[in-house]
């Protein structure tokens, strides 16, 4: 079957290109859906051992969320379940350069959060506490060793969470990278190919049905980022889900600006390769009132609850969009997948100028820093604001990984890998049970997660 490239154009970043494969196999192993940054790694993961494995993408690699976010690395502040995977992510990517033999931007700049009162520093021990058996050398900071991590600011903070250990990486170079390193071990990667659906023989994962063909496999992983749960709805697979609007921004270069990402309660910014920052505000994300808001409403209420003032309902585009979405989606016949190749909201001018200000106060050598892009991009939440990274029991041959909730650039190459070794039934890297898709209705209480 042979694939014929479409153009998708955005106003998201200019992400690194890649040379799909023109050519979709009839079979395989191992089919992944979804180029984002945890499908990639999976496909380098299972390339790598020689196994047959075809990655399908609608638009193009990291064209969604993996390109469009800030570029943190951070252990800074992780929920403890996520600990291990994140440690085992940062040993992945001090060597992603080698890895891929390419630039994705890796560095250990440190990152700080900064606290603005005693309660602050309360909160940064507790977590501190809650993480010392990692020994990632997370220290709280004050007085002049914090003033030296925030190079230029004009205002003095009492306290920061500082851990060196930290890093960045470049969003659009990254997961374009792992992709091409996957293809040199032979993974197929198809780009402006959209899956449909899974099709199952005898209540096991039988193939993928996508806009070129189907492609039979005994094995799927949906790595779809804020799709999933569209994707899962054929197979009658609950996977509780939202999107969450995040406008963001890069700016100019600014010489002898502030290393570390630094968090603070109005905005965060990150130093980019090339001198700019790309920033974001802290607050003011919108969620679209979809119909998956009110089928998982009970789910998210706690969360909601906690975050009523980060987050606002919207009436938007998305919204419109997802009540005359057909659920679960046709395999007869191009659906939404195909006609939104690229997910590519509007950003907000509004909150950016908001943020862009308050960084010119908080340092003025942001002052006449011109902004030189703005996108915007859909987090993919769930209730506890942990991911879904699990072989699915009711559907043999199909694994989940998705729903980072606007961390999971950082986790990806761990995600990735644990995602292979469960499509693979390998011992995996760390304990995915806080990850099963079934924690929100075996009976287990819900605990949510760090604050996004
Ligand atoms: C503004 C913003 C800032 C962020 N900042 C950070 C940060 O600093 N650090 C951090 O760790 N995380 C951050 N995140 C979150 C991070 O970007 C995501 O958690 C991560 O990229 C998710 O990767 P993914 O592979 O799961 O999904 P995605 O990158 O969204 O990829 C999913 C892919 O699946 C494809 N797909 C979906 N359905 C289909 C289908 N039916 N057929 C074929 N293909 C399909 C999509 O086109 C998409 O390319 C941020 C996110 C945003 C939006």
């Amino acid at each position: 079957m042979s694939v014929t490239a479409l153009h998708a154009s955005t106003a998201g970043p200019a992400v690194d290109p890649i040379v799909p494969g023109a050519v979709l196999p009839e079979a395989t192993d191992v089919v992944i859906i979804g180029g984002g940054i945890v499908g990639v790694r999976a496909a380098l993961a299972i390339a790598a051992r020689g196994i047959a494995v075809t990655l399908c993408e609608k638009g193009i690699v990291a064209g969604e969320q993996s390109s469009r976010n800030s570029g943190w690395v951070r252990q800074t502040g992780r929920d403890h379940r996520e600990m291990p995977l994140i440690v085992e992510s940062l040993r992945q990517w001090r060597g992603m350069n080698a890895l891929t033999e390419a630039e994705t931007g890796f560095r250990e700049c440190g990152v700080l959060y900064v606290g603005e009162s005693s309660e602050d520093e309360g909160r940064f021990q507790a977590w501190l506490d809650s993480v010392a058996h990692f020994d990632i050398g997370a220290k709280i900071v004050h007085g002049n060793e914090l003033s030296a991590l925030m190079a230029g600011a004009s205002t003095r903070f009492p306290c920061g969470m500082y851990v060196a250990s930290d890093g960045c990486a470049e969003p659009q170079k990254a997961a374009p990278a792992i992709a091409r390193a996957a293809q040199a071990h032979g993974a197929v990667v198809v780009e402006h190919c959209a899956v449909r659906g899974i099709e199952l023989a005898a209540g096991r994962v039988s193939g993928v049905v996508t806009e070129h063909g189907t492609i039979r496999c005994g094995t799927a992983i949906i790595a779809g980022g804020a799709w999933s749960s569209l994707l899962c709805a054929g197979l009658d697979v609950d996977l509780a889900q939202l999107k969450v609007l995040v406008p963001i921004f890069r700016t100019a270069p600014v010489p002898n600006g502030p290393g570390p990402c630094t968090w603070l309660k109005e905005l965060g910014y990150r130093r980019r390769l090339d001198g700019g920052y790309t920033i974001n505000a802290a607050s003011g994300f919108g969620f679209p009132l979809v119909p998956d808001s009110f089928r998982f409403m009970a789910d998210f209420l706690p969360l909601l609850r906690r975050e009523w003032k980060t987050f606002r309902p919207l009436l938007n585009e998305q919204a419109w969009r997802e009540w005359r979405t057909a659920r679960p989606p046709r395999l007869d016949a191009p659906g939404v997948f195909e006609h939104v190749r690229i997910l590519d909201p509007a950003t907000n001018p509004a909150l950016n100028a908001r943020a862009m200000r308050a960084m010119a106060t908080l340092n003025p050598a942001f002052k006449d820093v011109p902004i030189l892009q703005e996108w915007a991009g859909y987090i993919d939440v769930t209730p506890d604001l942990n991911p879904y990274i699990d072989a699915v029991e009711a559907v043999p041959g199909l694994v989940v990984a998705t729903g980072f909730s606007g961390h999971g650039f950082g986790i990806g190459p761990g995600a990735g890998r644990l995602s292979a070794e469960l499509a693979l039934d390998e011992t995996p890297c760390v304990d995915p049970r806080p990850f099963r898709l079934s924690r929100f209705r075996d009976g287990s209480p819900l605990v949510l997660g760090a604050e996004i």
